[in-house]
């Protein structure tokens, strides 16, 4: 069973829509995908609607990741299995996406004194009514000409410390690990070693993150090497967490892609194995699909298909 339980949609800053989304995770032999869009879970209904309809042989768990304040880093916490029509929830995710506009205000603010023209609405109707992130901030500056590339352009304008980059006002660390769980989800550290924090931090990370009810932690990531994986394992471990995995897939790129390089050893303990209430659904909609197309192999098999008359 193959499990990608982190990526992202149109209706924050991914590139296919849901629909897109769960058709190329499908092509790609992913069994399990979560929708996790950064601070929005309006993508979910969506992508569900889009497996029934094309009749596709996956299950979407709901997911969210959620960008909180710890220390003055920015963490991710990704929501697995989560109620999507919790009212809690949407409106404290509506809070979050209020701060976003208001940063992005601020940033496009700043960015003016830097010869970007007022970018707010442009930035806005690249969002499209989805979250709005840096990742819009970045294509509009490629866009008007400002950088080559997007990496170019966080680097230059949007990190920490660059003339566009507003310091953040998310939820703090311990609250997004209890909205997550008041949602009926189960809370995972997104991608620690994105964080570009030394060991000292990452440990105290992981054992704060433990200690605020927080149950698994990105084991494979995109991109991390074994000797990684191991490394964080053993953090988890050391503070009684389990693994998930996640391609944070946001566009197929020649080093990325939706279910991939996210394999784990034997001896790791996961999500799914230690929360399968949290999985039961997805678990039992993927049988069910096993069950109706063994049945439709055993019809055919029973009953041939006369020689068609090809003459
Ligand atoms: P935000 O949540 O609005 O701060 O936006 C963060 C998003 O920007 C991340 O989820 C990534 O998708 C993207 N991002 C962050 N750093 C980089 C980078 N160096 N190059 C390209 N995209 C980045
Ligand atoms: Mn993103
Ligand atoms: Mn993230
Ligand atoms: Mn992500």
């Amino acid at each position: 069973m193959k499990y990608d339980l982190h990526s992202h949609s149109l209706l924050s800053d991914g590139a296919l829509s849901p629909a897109a989304l769960v058709a190329r995770a499908s092509e790609r032999q992913v069994d399990v995908l979560a929708l996790t869009d950064h601070d929005t879970i309006a993508g979910i209904r969506l992508a569900e609607q889009a497996i029934v309809d094309a009749a596709l042989p996956l299950a979407l768990l709901p997911g969210v990741e959620i960008s909180s304040s710890w220390h003055e880093f920015e963490i991710h916490i990704v929501g697995l299995g989560i109620n999507a029509d919790c009212p809690q929830l949407q409106e404290r995710l509506a809070s979050q996406q209020q701060r976003r506009l208001e940063r992005a205000r601020e940033m496009a603010r700043r960015l003016t004194k830097f010869q970007v023209p007022d970018c707010y609405d442009a930035v806005l109707a690249l969002a499209d009514g989805g979250a709005v992130t840096r990742t819009h901030f970045a294509s509009h500056l490629v866009q008007i000409g400002k950088a080559k590339s997007m990496a170019g352009v966080f680097k230059h304008y949007l990190a920490k410390g660059k003339a566009g980059y507003v310091p953040n006002n998310w939820v703090e660390l311990a609250e997004a690990v209890r909205w997550v769980q008041d949602a009926g989800g189960i809370a995972v550290l997104a991608h620690p070693l994105k964080y570009k924090l030394n060991g000292k931090w990452l440990t105290r990370l992981v054992r704060e993150f433990s200690e605020a009810g927080g149950q698994a932690v990105e084991v494979a990531s995109s991109q991390l090497t074994p000797v990684q994986k191991r490394e964080v394992w053993r953090l988890c471990q050391q503070f009684a967490l389990v693994a998930s995995v996640g391609s944070d897939f946001h566009q197929p790129t020649d080093w990325s892609d939706l279910g991939r390089s996210l394999y784990l050893t034997d001896d790791i303990v996961t999500v799914w194995q230690q929360y399968p209430a949290h999985f039961a659904a997805v678990h039992q909609q993927l049988a069910g699909r096993n069950a109706a197309a063994n049945r439709l192999e055993n019809l055919l098999a029973e009953n041939p298909a006369p020689p068609g008359d090809f003459s």
